[in-house]
């Protein structure tokens, strides 16, 4: 399914950042999810409902360490865990499993894929990015989130 279109440009002061075709992105009910930049939070984005509307929040210093291949996988992670009822789902105090992880990087990739976004160069980038990433209660070990990611390229 295609939820991305378009050509988004953020601004924030002196930072600007392009998410080519992440612009768009609506929520398991259909409801469309809003992008804000905040320094409130301690990753580069996260997923929440904020006084009912879904909405994907980003550091915009954290995003821009990133390649724009990487901040573009970021968005559409965080789009597909809104797209298939994660964030809704943990809203309402129920818990995700660890596959719930696996399923966004999987969807995030086929939408790249999709737009016409993913080359062998790109698919690196974000299997370097995985890699960085440590396991925790709610995601799994980021070696194999680049693993399964590659499979989901196929
Ligand atoms: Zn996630």
């Amino acid at each position: 399914m295609r939820f991305f279109i378009g050509l988004a440009i953020l601004f924030t002061g002196l930072h600007s950042f392009a998410y080519v075709g992440m612009d768009e992105c609506w929520d398991v009910n259909n409801q469309p999810v809003r992008i804000q930049q905040t320094m409130a939070i301690r990753q580069a984005a996260e997923s929440t409902i904020i006084n009912g509307l879904p909405t994907i929040l980003l550091h915009p210093q954290m995003m821009a360490q990133y390649p724009q291949d990487v901040q573009q996988f970021i968005v559409a992670h965080e789009c597909s865990h809104h797209r298939q009822g994660h964030v809704v789902t943990h809203h309402y105090g129920r818990t995700l499993p660890l596959t719930s992880e696996f399923d966004a990087d999987c969807m995030a990739v086929r939408t790249m894929k999709d737009l016409g976004l993913l080359n062998e160069y790109v698919l690196q980038d974000i299997q370097r990015f995985l890699n960085t990433l440590t396991a925790d209660a709610t995601h799994p070990a980021g070696n194999h989130r680049a693993q399964y990611a590659r499979q989901c390229a196929q």
